[in-house]
């Protein structure tokens, strides 16, 4: 029988079984995940689950059943240590050898660690899988003084969990402004004003160069510039790397991620690569991408699915995002980067705003708080290649629909 071997655990290992099974696959099914979890979705964890209003199962994709009905087979808690394209094999942690027909590499991303002084200091965390937070989670009560290093999505996301949770937090950014590597200045400042109207500290151009604790535990955080800011936990929060070790030391093409084609496809017919290991192209924006992002995760799960399959379906999507953050929800679509110009629907003032971006008239992406409607007429303008009137996108008054 024909087997489809997936490595990696997480969203796209998730989606990708369930669209194998709901293309018509009738044969093998093997995941190999190294946490001893379900495949589950991690946007819950610097947000729900974090702040413990979403258990662990509605944090799973599926539940047990859904994998036992369908006849997929995991291996939880094992890790995929070699691959042999030559033999089509997969060697496991426990010893066991898989062979496959065709194979999936979704190993994902993890965080990037800080190699600094004090970095092993019991205290210190990243956040990245279930165990992570629940050892964060563990250590959160009222007053205790939570220390981010990082301010981009998740470390603001934590920040929020843990003001409205009662701890005193503190946000330090190496950068000049929070979010500057996925935002504007405008949208900084806006979450920036946001933060420290709920009690959070930020400080910007601050980098962190050390941990100093007594007893294994850490106390304070010590930064570049000679500060020593006393801390009872510290999150970092400053980005991923993806996972590309297994699939460069089995002689794939590796460059910031495992480079696919858009149908998912590494140089090897029978291996294929989706989710944040990726490298890919998308013929949209004209360009090569790596993204940290769930709906890209999913997206190239169901093409790989396809493909191995024997189908023939090509990765064609505007990239999009999500960020929860008080009771905040801020969706963008494209990059705002790629713009020249922008046009803002609605008054930050009433945290019920969109900000357009426009790239010779054409528009190219939004960033929409609290605008669900405009995030998603966005999406679809953007995918035609729309060019609304900008004196109309910013007037509330005249429908969306008009402009399409
Ligand atoms: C805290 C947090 C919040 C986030 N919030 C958002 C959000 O709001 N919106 C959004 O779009 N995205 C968000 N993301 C990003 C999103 O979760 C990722 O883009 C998505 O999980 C990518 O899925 P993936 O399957 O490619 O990788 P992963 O989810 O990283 O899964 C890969 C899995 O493979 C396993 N693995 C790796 N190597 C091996 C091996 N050799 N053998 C076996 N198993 C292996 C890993 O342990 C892991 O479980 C967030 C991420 C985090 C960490």
């Amino acid at each position: 029988m024909t087997r489809f071997v997936v490595i990696g655990g997480g969203h796209a290992a998730g989606q990708a079984v369930a669209s194998m099974r709901q293309g018509g696959f009738a044969g093998d099914i093997d995941v190999v995940g190294e946490e001893p979890h379900l495949p589950y979705q991690r946007p819950p964890l610097s947000k729900q689950y974090l702040s413990g209003e979403e258990p662990i199962d509605r944090v799973y994709l599926r539940a047990a059943a859904f994998y036992d009905e369908r006849k997929i087979k995991l291996h939880l808690g094992v890790r995929a240590e070699h691959v042999d394209r030559a033999a089509h094999t997969v060697r496991l942690s426990n010893g066991e050898t898989l062979k496959y027909d065709k194979l999936l590499i979704a190993t994902g991303s993890r965080a990037r660690r800080l190699s600094i002084e004090g970095s092993d200091l019991g205290g210190v965390h990243y956040l990245r899988t279930v165990a992570d937070v629940d050892a964060i989670r563990a250590a959160f009560g009222k007053g205790k003084r939570i220390t981010i290093a990082g301010g981009g999505y998740i470390g603001l996301e934590v920040a929020s969990v843990a003001v409205t949770a009662g701890l005193e937090v503190t946000v330090l950014e190496m950068e000049d402004r929070i979010l500057k590597r996925v935002t504007t200045p405008a949208m900084s400042a806006y979450y920036h004003q946001l933060h420290t109207g709920r009690g959070v500290h930020i400080r910007c151009n601050t980098k962190v160069s050390g941990f100093a604790g007594t007893h294994g535990r850490v106390e304070a955080v010590l930064t570049e510039s000679g500060e020593r800011i006393p801390a009872d936990l510290v999150i970092v929060g400053v980005g991923i790397v993806p996972n590309i070790e297994l699939a460069a030391e089995a002689g794939l093409e590796c460059n910031n991620g495992i480079v696919v084609d858009d149908h998912c496809r590494t140089a090897d017919p029978d291996v294929y690569a989706a989710g944040d290991c990726t490298n890919h192209p998308n013929k949209l924006l004209g360009r090569r991408l790596r993204l940290e992002s769930v709906p890209n995760a999913m997206e190239q799960a169901r093409v790989a699915a396809s493909n191995m399959n024997g189908g023939d379906a090509a990765y064609a999507s505007i990239p999009w995002f999500w960020s929860d953050q008080y009771e905040l929800k801020l969706q963008m679509c494209g990059f705002s980067a790629d713009g020249d110009s922008a046009v803002v629907r609605g008054d930050p003032k009433t945290n019920q705003f969109a900000t357009f971006y426009l790239k010779d008239g054409v528009l190219v992406a939004v960033d929409a708080v609290n605008s669900p409607r405009e995030f998603m007429a966005c999406r679809q303008m953007v995918d035609k290649r729309s060019k609304p009137d900008p004196k109309k996108l910013a007037d509330p008054n005249v429908p969306l629909k008009e402009l399409m």
